[in-house]
């Protein structure tokens, strides 16, 4: 992998793919990492009460509406969508693996007439001018940005629609070299949550409300399901130095959650286009 660096497993794979370079070995990483995130419920911290608590903010939406949660994964967080929202959701994700499972949650959930999945990228999303009354989009959008996203993006939401994302920002001005260089090395485009409200009011969106996703959403909801499913993946996987590396990547990063996490965390930004 080109960088020892969870957080960008995806992203890796995503641009290695594009290149085209290697692609035998990458074709194989990338099955990898798709069958152990595959494993796990969500693919990203997150909670049904902060999808909840993000959607408390936006009050446009009837029976009638359009959503789309781009970069669904699975669709952890689309399924909570769904069962708290009466119009269509479109979950939208560049892997394949993952859209087939959307469609086994749609289908447990049993709305699968109006939530359904597509495998497609975010920087070529197929929708129309003005079509959306809602896009959502959780821990996905530094895939191509959170800038560049949200100024993409917006030609698709109706005027008044709102977006919905969650990024990682960091909580304070300064931070210990390790983490900063992890993340610098990771997400470039991390940074303060005043700076990433003044981008969104940049793009064209009123902010209209941030929050800080508590502790729990990476521990709880995120970590701690790996550590079984990291046990299973590495006897299944044995002298295999992909997936050793992969759930290496993991590990240390729950270990500079768990040092850092004082100074970083995931926001929940929610804004309505002007
Ligand atoms: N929203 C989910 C998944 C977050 S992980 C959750 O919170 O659980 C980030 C997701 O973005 C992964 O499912 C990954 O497959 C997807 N992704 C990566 N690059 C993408 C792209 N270019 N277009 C669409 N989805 C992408």
């Amino acid at each position: 992998m080109a960088k020892n660096r969870l957080y960008h497993d995806f992203n890796n794979i995503n641009l290695n793919i594009m290149s085209n370079e290697n692609k035998s070995i990458h074709e194989f990483e990338f099955e990898l990492i798709c069958e152990y995130f595959s494993g796990i419920e969500r693919q990203g911290p997150g909670s049904p009460e902060v999808t909840i608590k993000a959607l408390s903010f936006i009050d446009n939406l009837t029976n009638e509406s359009h959503i789309a949660d781009i970069g669904c994964g699975t669709g952890g967080q689309t399924m909570v969508l769904a069962e708290h929202t009466q119009g269509d959701i479109t979950g939208i994700d560049l892997f394949p693996a993952f859209i087939d499972l959307f469609h086994v949650n749609a289908c447990k959930l049993n709305v699968q007439n109006r939530v359904k999945g597509i495998v497609g990228s975010m920087d070529n999303l197929p929708f129309q001018s003005e079509e959306l009354d809602l896009i959502w989009s959780e821990g996905a959008i530094y895939n191509i940005g959170f800038e560049r996203g949200l100024n993409e993006w917006k030609k698709f939401l109706k005027k008044g629609g709102y977006i919905a994302i969650s990024e990682a920002s960091w909580f304070t001005e300064e931070r210990p070299a390790e983490i900063n260089t992890f993340w610098k090395d990771a997400y470039p485009e991390i940074d303060t949550i005043p700076n990433k409200v003044i981008q969104m009011q940049k793009a064209g969106y009123i902010p209209v409300a941030n929050f800080i996703l508590p502790e729990n959403c990476w521990t709880e909801h995120f970590y701690k399901p790996q550590v079984e499913a990291q046990e299973v993946f590495l006897r299944k996987y044995k002298g295999n130095q992909v997936a050793e590396e992969l759930i290496a990547n993991q590990r240390h990063e729950a270990l500079l959650y768990s040092k850092y996490k004082m100074y970083y965390g995931y926001v929940f930004y929610i804004g309505k286009k002007l």
